[in-house]
């Protein structure tokens, strides 16, 4: 007999940690990292939720997100999903509006599997199996030295055989040095690891072949935004001529946007924290698919870790990134150990995603207290 568990109240606070220290890749600079937790109760269970934005994001939450969301029944995930989308019309939906969605829809489906005792991948209809995760890092900030021991870090003590860096520095405008810390970043992780590169859109097509072709030696094997993803007639032509897979999707926020940039990549990415949560990543995971092509997990390991493992093969891995995973070990209890390359979610039979909020490790850091 269907029992209706209506979502009683919905809150959004606000944390902002500080980098441990400067980053940046080839477009931008930050010095800390805000992360928007969105909590989701009925009776006396809870369903945690998060987005990294600005703290305009949890504003969205209660003021338009909040007033479509509450009284809904817990396990209607897609009827909150739709109803939100509607309300963002005129807020903007693309972006922001997104972003807010996207920890509004993460709570949900976290207090749905905890009201049915369930770990989320069993909701979303997988099992508990070990997904591969690749160390992301590697900031133009960084010394050499820096580098190096971040790299050995994931490779030789975690058995991670797979990283990435950011190149591209100052909007593309030093290849000799992206050359340089490639060849550090190799030296480090020996011959076997993979090599990614990610230059978050800051190159010319023209310019990123002619480095592409000047890194071969190197053996990289990802190479990520190496234009600017709104931009898929570049990034089709970069695929055409280059020997690593081309990447991108980390801004989409709807099927559509995926429909129109999955036939330029090699390999789709989507991020679950500005994409509809579980919810659109899982569409995301569909149009991939019908693309003929995988999909990778946008940082936030934690937030994609269930729908990841959920969906298979159809997802390739999902990035470990340095911010987003020293965040999610602050602010949360359960999150994974990617000891050997792999995370399996679920595996302790922790019902949702596992993580609670550990509010005495949070408070220091709420910034709308
Ligand atoms: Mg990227």
């Amino acid at each position: 007999m269907w029992t209706d568990r209506p979502i009683e109240w919905l809150t959004a606070r606000v944390y902002t940690v500080p980098t441990d220290r400067p980053e940046a890749d080839g477009t931008l600079a930050w010095d800390s990292t805000t992360l928007v937790l969105v909590e989701a109760g009925s009776g006396p269970v809870t369903g945690l939720g998060w987005t990294y934005g600005p703290s305009a994001a949890a504003a969205l939450v209660r003021e338009q997100l909040g007033p479509v969301v509450l009284g809904r029944d817990a396990l209607d995930t897609s009827g909150a999903y739709e109803a939100m989308r509607r309300a963002l019309r005129n807020a903007g939906r693309p972006g922001l509006g997104t972003y807010a969605l996207s920890a509004v829809d993460l709570a949900l489906w976290d207090l749905a599997a905890r009201l049915l005792d369930v770990p989320l991948v069993g909701l979303l209809g997988g099992r508990p199996r070990p997904v591969e995760v690749y160390g992301s890092g590697g900031f133009t900030t960084y010394p050499d030295r820096v580098l190096e021991r971040q790299l050995r870090g994931w490779v030789e003590e975690q058995g991670i055989p797979r990283v990435k860096i950011k190149i591209g520095e100052s909007w593309g405008a030093r290849p000799e040095r992206d050359l340089e810390r490639i060849s550090v970043a190799r030296t480090a992780i020996g011959p076997d690891a993979a090599l990614y590169v990610d230059a978050n859109g800051a190159f010319t097509a023209k310019r990123a072949i002619r480095l592409a072709a000047a890194f071969a030696d190197d053996g990289v094997t990802w190479f990520e935004e190496p234009v600017p993803s709104d931009d898929p007639a570049a990034l089709a032509a970069v695929r055409a001529a280059v020997a690593p897979d081309v990447a991108a999707g980390e801004y989409g926020d709807d099927a559509r946007y995926f429909a129109r940039l999955a036939p330029a990549v090699d390999c789709l990415q989507a991020d679950a924290t500005r994409c509809g949560g579980p919810t659109g990543f899982l569409r995301a995971a569909a149009v991939a698919e019908a693309s003929g092509v995988q999909l990778s997990a946008h940082c936030s390991p934690h937030a994609h870790a269930h729908a990841a493992a959920a969906r298979g093969a159809a997802v390739r891995h999902l990035e470990w990134f340095h911010d987003h995973v020293r965040v999610e070990s602050l602010l949360f209890d359960g999150v994974l150990d990617p000891a050997g390359g792999t995370v399996t979610p679920g595996a302790d039979g922790a019902p949702g995603h596992g993580l609670t909020l550990v509010e005495g490790r949070a408070a220091p850091y709420q910034v709308d207290a």
